[in-house]
């Protein structure tokens, strides 16, 4: 893969590069931006994204419209998927998770791409970059195409590097009084943040992860929204060949920069406007994770109890087309009209980085979805880690020695404890006073836009790649 670039004297191709992202708003939301940062002047890549259709949820038929129409330059290929024989091979009871369910639909699918691939001219075809959840297939694709393949990390270092570990561990027998697990080259994993599917090895999860990690080292390297300053002993650790010595290299060309036009549109972005600087608490866990009704109602109280302004964006099922649920039943209309002076709480799709991006912003409860990780992180904003599936706990774990951020540990996966109102809003005071914890968040934009400036570590590490292929 080459590029032009103004003012080189001998004239190159124009690299060009297919994005294969696989189900769900956090593998979407990076694709869309790495789309971006690479149809733009600065690299000046000829785009083609990969567009499953049709998508698990709503949210990433929105996102994929809004993108295309505000990125005519960037190619949409999309792709079909057929559909399935039978309605479901599995029963109600034992559904898989939607998300996880389409992650095997587009895996089992990915050799309908080769014709798609093969015909993409003007100019053709130079470089694959796919999500982790397709490792095993494209990798098959790629070798007959004879491309070369990038892996596109949505989660962390940290996790991304367990993931890379886990055919070789054996879980199973592990009990809670076994501490932690040492990997090599990396520090400890406590046994309490593994994901709990990984105990069990034909959990569809595990299963998945296991089959993807074991087709990593033919790729060129990992791409990593992250940054050297951010994780850089893991990077390190998987660089100089500690943690497996087949491991391509990581590549961390993070935090990515947002590729969405502000747009003043949401009713909460003008509610936000008349709020004082750095007054109001975020509370949000992402774009597939329900809390229960009872706990949704003790973190309403915990909210009531704090005091504090808050925007608060609740979901109720994993995935967005099923929501039914009224604010009213949920919360009742005394508690909405007790707080309607203090906080907002919306049902819907917020613009999570220009609510970040906002002045009034203080604080963010979050789940640790890696996007919101790295989103907190290009703003500054300190966060209540509030961690409750799969990579959430690692990634709380990085955002706390960062010093972007605090762990509650013993609040538990989704659905282990009921969190109790008092102790929420006791943490929610904490978070919005703590005065060191915001310094210290402010130094991690900091090393963030060092990262991504001109000359920064993630901005040279995404030009080498388009230049040295
Ligand atoms: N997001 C958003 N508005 C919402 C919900 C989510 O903008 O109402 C975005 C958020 O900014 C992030 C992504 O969707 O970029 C969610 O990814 P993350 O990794 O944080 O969590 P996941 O949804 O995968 O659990
Ligand atoms: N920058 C960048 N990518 C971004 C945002 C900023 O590379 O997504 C760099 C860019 O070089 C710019 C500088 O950071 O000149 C300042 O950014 P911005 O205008 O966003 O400043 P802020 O609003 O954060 O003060
Ligand atoms: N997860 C889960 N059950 C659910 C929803 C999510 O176990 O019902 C966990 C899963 O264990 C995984 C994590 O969510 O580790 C993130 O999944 P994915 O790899 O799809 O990344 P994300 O969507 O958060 O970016």
């Amino acid at each position: 893969m080459s590029m032009s670039r103004i003012g080189d004297s001998q004239k190159r191709a124009v690299a060009h590069v297919a994005l294969f992202p696989s189900a769900g708003i956090g593998h979407l939301v990076p694709f869309l931006r790495l789309a971006a940062m690479l149809a733009s002047p600065n690299c000046q890549c000829r785009v083609t994204l990969i567009a499953v259709q049709p998508p698990v949820s709503a949210a990433e038929s929105n996102e994929l419209s809004t993108f295309f129409a505000s990125h005519p330059q960037i190619n949409q290929l999309d792709f079909h998927l057929p559909i399935p024989s039978s309605p479901s091979e599995f029963a109600d009871a034992d559904k898989p998770d939607p998300f996880f369910a389409r992650f095997l639909a587009i895996s089992s699918s990915v050799h309908l791409l080769h014709p798609l691939l093969a015909s993409l001219s003007t100019p053709p075809l130079s470089a694959i970059f796919a999500d982790f959840a397709v490792a095993a297939d494209i990798n098959r694709l790629a070798d007959e195409l004879s491309m070369p393949l990038y892996i596109v990390s949505t989660t962390s270092a940290r996790f991304f590097s367990l993931m890379a570990c886990l055919p070789d561990l054996i879980l199973e027998s592990k009990s809670s009084e076994d501490s932690s697990i040492q990997l090599p080259g990396l520090a400890s994993v406590p046994i309490s943040s593994l994901p709990p599917p990984f105990f069990t090895p034909d959990h569809i999860f595990t299963a998945h992860i296991r089959l993807n990690a074991q087709f990593l080292s033919k790729a060129k390297g990992i791409l990593l929204n992250s940054f050297d300053w951010f994780e850089s002993e893991t990077i390190a650790a998987v660089n100089t060949g500690k943690v497996l010595a087949h491991l391509p290299p990581f590549l961390p060309i993070g935090p990515y920069e947002p590729c969405k036009a502000v747009v003043k549109a949401g009713s909460y972005l003008q509610w936000l406007d008349g709020q004082p600087n750095e007054s109001v608490v975020y509370v949000s866990f992402g774009s597939r994770t329900a809390l229960s009704k009872e706990q949704i109602r003790e973190l309403g109280n915990g909210l009531e109890r704090s005091g504090c302004r808050f925007l608060w964006v609740i979901k109720t099922t994993k995935v967005d087309k099923d929501e039914r649920e009224d604010l009213q039943d949920l919360l009742g209309s005394s508690f909405l009209e007790r707080t309607k002076k203090k906080g907002l709480v919306c049902k819907a799709w917020v613009e999570q980085e220009q609510v970040l991006a906002h002045p009034a912003i203080g604080g963010f409860v979050s789940h640790c979805g890696w996007n919101s990780v790295t989103e907190a992180a290009r703003y500054g904003v300190p966060i209540l880690a509030w961690p409750l599936n799969g990579d959430q706990k690692l990634n709380a774990e990085v955002t706390e020695k960062a010093g972007l951020g605090v762990w509650m540990r013993h609040w538990g996966w989704l659905g282990e404890n009921l969190v109790k109102g008092e102790e929420i809003g006791d943490q929610i005071v904490e978070l919005m006073q703590d005065k060191t914890l915001r310094i210290k968040a402010k130094k991690v934009k900091e090393e963030a836009r060092k990262a991504y400036e001109v000359g920064g570590s993630s901005k040279k590490v995404l030009l080498e790649i388009i230049e040295n292929h």
